[in-house]
């Protein structure tokens, strides 16, 4: 038996009810990014059950299972996660409500606009509505050689070849950072919850290119040789209820 692929194979609806519980981010300190961690260990229990489970960013996760924040403590912070707390509301739903939530990717901003970014039809980068009406977000990390390595789906962080990538996750003041080693690969998102709206930095790989994404340009190339292929200047604009948002192909580059 996989036990490491036991564990993940929580069904969607715990998983639901585990995060709502936790008022959709890390019990511990409200990152919107979360894992399900179980406070009496799965090779112990073997079952997923929602009084056992907690949602926890990557960061409290390890701290969790390595014993650094005790089973008592997971308890009470089901009971009273970050996020139930008046003072963090402010952090609370962190991207906020889909029909409401602007994206902006440099000088564009899109609403209701489901796939963000596309290469090839396949969206790196999407924000899809939960069962709330609160926006969540789904990314995928490549490495410069196609392996997907790690990805974000519907806030729930996860990991594939743990041993090569270390991955550094934080949140504060509604900026979520998203690094890998080097910072080679990263995803930067900060929420201006007045405003309505999230801008988005990033990093990605995808078919063996890097589309480095900022506030405005869109620089994409490969690896080696260092220098960009290409260089997308962005023009304001504002994109309502489109199926995709920026959209490219890998034959143009
Ligand atoms: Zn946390």
């Amino acid at each position: 038996m996989n036990v490491k692929q036991d564990e993940r194979n929580i069904k969607a609806d715990i998983k639901r009810a585990v995060r709502t519980e936790a008022h959709f981010g890390c019990a511990v300190c409200g990152n919107p990014i979360i894992e399900y961690h179980h406070i009496l260990p799965y090779h112990k229990v073997l079952c997923h059950e929602i009084h056992n489970l907690i949602a926890v960013c990557p960061t409290h996760h390890y701290k969790a299972d390595r014993g650094m924040i005790s089973k008592e403590q997971l308890y009470g912070l089901k009971k009273k996660p970050f996020n139930s707390v008046k003072e963090n509301i402010k952090d609370d739903f962190f991207l906020g409500s889909y029909d409401k939530l602007e994206f902006k990717v440099g000088a564009l901003s899109f609403i209701r606009t489901p796939n963000i970014f596309v290469v090839d039809d396949f969206p790196l980068i999407s924000i899809t509505r939960d069962e709330s009406n609160n926006a969540i977000m789904n990314a995928k990390f490549f490495d410069n050689r196609s392996n997907l390595v790690a990805e974000i789906q519907n806030n729930e962080w996860i990991t594939y070849f743990n041993e090569d990538q270390v991955w550094d996750i934080q949140y504060s003041g509604g900026k979520l950072k998203v690094n890998s080693k080097e910072r080679k690969i990263f995803l930067e998102l900060y929420a201006n919850p007045e405003k309505n709206y999230v801008e988005l930095k990033s990093n990605l790989f995808y078919k063996g290119h890097f589309f480095n994404i900022q506030p405005s340009k869109l620089t994409v190339g490969i690896e080696r040789p260092k220098e960009p292929m290409q260089i997308m200047i962005m023009k304001g604009g504002k994109f309502t209820d489109c199926g995709n948002g920026i959209v490219l192909s890998s034959f143009a580059f």
